[in-house]
């Protein structure tokens, strides 16, 4: 048989279903031709290759390339100084009253151009590649605007092009009330599903389309308005929904077959059932968590006992999480919200493909996408226990040595 690549001396993290742990195949080898992953499995079943390109994995691990599955990195600005005011003790209401919090985010991105835009997301994009992540989600959601939203689209677009990295798209257009529709959040809604998702539609500019269902966010009725209209699009839908309470939001969302649900801190365990039955993915963001100082817990135990699939992703954005370091959000699910470390790392490859609707990336098996991660590691768990001292040693993608 033919290779581009192969790989051998390695244990394998294939994260394929089944009782091994992290699908584990030890002494493996893997094969790759055309992008695609030709054959992976123990070295002692392997067929004859030729191949130009031999890799002697020095007893470490391979992965596949990691997934951060939520993410809101494209804005302009920073708070940093809100930040500090709040370290100084000034009252978060005030903070808000003098122009920060979201708003500011807006007003910075509608002003930024799109050089400033595009350079500040690369940053945060090279951080995450250089931890092994090789598929993001990109939202947009800090214009709220018709041109800012489009700009935001087609600057996650351009990168995916750009770069060597797999970017999926999200319109999150119901994130915020924008000041010119201060106090009319109906009007807004109106505006998100008649102006600026058929233009998003039209252009092919977003994979999935957003929601933040929440007291301080938009209702139930106004995000079903959203629903409806992004499948009358024909794009899939996912929500920020039970961040900060509980008003049915990951039910709505699981029942129009949504991608994933994301924060579920206050989700009622009596509402798994709907997300496992619409296969909808429960996607955690334990950073934004973390910098929230927030204590109610997501139901991870009534998630693992119903076997649902659950995500970890960043959720890296300049209010909530400023984190692009997956690996750390690996790190802080299992310590804050007790997820094993296997739990964290099907959460960001296999269940956070499936978060994304990508059918053949996250796992090692003949046929999905070359996108994988040589470790000089001595277990898998080692990604999770440790922050900031492991990188991948190689990454390949779509079978390109990057
Ligand atoms: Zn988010």
């Amino acid at each position: 048989m033919q290779a581009e690549w192969l790989i051998h001396n390695v244990n394998i993290a294939t994260m394929q279903p089944g009782n091994k742990p992290y699908g584990t195949i030890v002494d493996g080898l893997l094969a790759m031709a055309n992008g695609k992953i030709a054959w992976v499995g123990p070295r002692s079943d392997a067929p004859t290759f030729e191949t130009t390109n031999t890799i002697d994995g020095n007893g470490g691990w391979l992965t596949p390339g990691l997934i951060d599955c939520h993410t809101h990195l494209i804005y302009g600005g920073n708070r940093a100084a809100e930040f500090e005011q709040r370290q100084q003790g000034i009252p978060y209401a005030e903070i808000s009253a003098n122009g920060g919090g979201i708003n500011s985010t807006v007003i910075a991105t509608r002003n930024a151009s799109i050089g400033e835009l595009m350079e500040s997301a690369q940053q945060r994009l090279a951080c995450l590649q250089q931890e092994g992540v090789t598929t993001v989600e990109i939202k947009s959601g800090y214009g709220l605007d018709l041109e800012t939203e489009l700009r935001m689209l087609r600057i996650a677009r351009a990168l995916g092009k750009q770069l060597p990295i797999t970017i999926k798209t999200t319109y999150l257009g119901a994130h915020a009330v924008p000041p010119e529709f201060k106090d009319r959040p109906d009007d807004y809604i109106h505006f998100v599903c008649n102006e600026v998702l058929p233009a998003v539609a039209t252009e092919n500019l977003a994979d999935a389309v957003d929601l933040f269902c929440e007291e301080i966010g938009f209702t139930i009725e106004q995000c079903t308005k959203i629903i409806d209209r992004a499948r009358q699009s024909g794009l899939p839908v996912k929500g920020h929904v039970e961040q900060l309470s509980d008003m049915g939001g990951a039910k709505m969302v699981a029942a129009a077959n949504g991608l994933s649900v994301d924060h579920l801190e206050y989700l009622p365990a009596s509402d798994i059932a709907t997300l496992k039955q619409h296969n909808t993915v429960a996607v955690l963001l334990p950073a934004a968590f973390y910098y929230l100082r927030e204590k109610q817990l997501p139901p991870i135990d009534a998630m693992r006992k119903a076997q649902l699939s659950m995500a970890v992703a960043t959720d890296c954005n300049p209010g909530s999480a400023p984190v692009a370091s997956l690996l750390s959000a690996m790190n802080l699910a299992c310590v804050l919200f007790g997820l094993t470390p296997e739990e964290a790392l099907r959460g960001t490859t296999i269940n956070a493909a499936q978060a994304l609707g990508i059918k053949k990336k996250g796992m090692l098996a003949s046929g999905f996408d070359a996108d994988l991660l040589l470790w000089q590691i001595d277990s898998p768990a080692e990604l999770s226990y440790a922050i900031n001292m492991h990188r991948p040693k190689q990454i390949w993608i779509a079978g390109q040595h990057v």
